[in-house]
């Protein structure tokens, strides 16, 4: 059985969701899709709003295209009709490392903290090694089931 790093993530995200917390639901996305309010979910053993990892808007580069405020499915982004322009309002929903908007937006006006922020973060939480034991007990257990049969 091949169990991935990304995997892992997931698993890990389950389990401290049916472990501690269930998550409000905040809202749906653009496409009608509930979501929940992943602030109160801990990173990797982390409080999420601890973690400074959010978009920041140059709104002086901004040109209202709502490319953003579509794409993320986390709800991230919320639209002022007024301005005509993207909020960050529920930023701590934003997935650490993710940086999806900021790539996609075409007036380059969505910046995030840089590379060697996430490393910190990633080396505090001992993301690697948390992933790996739960990798181990994975394949593990799955030995075990196997020598049952
Ligand atoms: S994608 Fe960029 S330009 Fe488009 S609304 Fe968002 S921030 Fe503004
Ligand atoms: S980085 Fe990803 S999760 Fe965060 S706001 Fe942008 S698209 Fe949404």
């Amino acid at each position: 059985m091949k169990i991935f790093l990304y995997d892992t993530f997931f698993i890990f995200n389950s389990v401290t969701k049916m472990g501690n917390i269930e998550a409000p639901i905040i809202g749906k996305d653009a496409l009608g899709r509930k979501v929940e309010d992943l602030s109160v979910v801990s990173w990797w053993g982390i409080d999420r709003k601890e973690i400074e990892w959010y978009p920041k808007i140059e709104y002086n580069k901004c040109s209202s295209c709502g490319l953003c405020f579509v794409t993320c499915g986390r709800r991230v982004f919320d639209w002022d009709i007024e301005s005509v322009k993207p909020i960050v309002a529920h930023p701590y929903n934003c997935m650490v490392g993710c940086n999806t908007c900021a790539m996609l937006c075409p007036c380059e006006a969505i910046k995030f903290p840089d590379k060697s922020y996430l490393r910190k973060v990633t080396t505090k939480a001992r993301v690697v090694k948390k992933a790996l034991a739960i990798v181990n007990s994975i394949v593990l257990n799955s030995e075990k089931e196997k020598s049952k049969t």
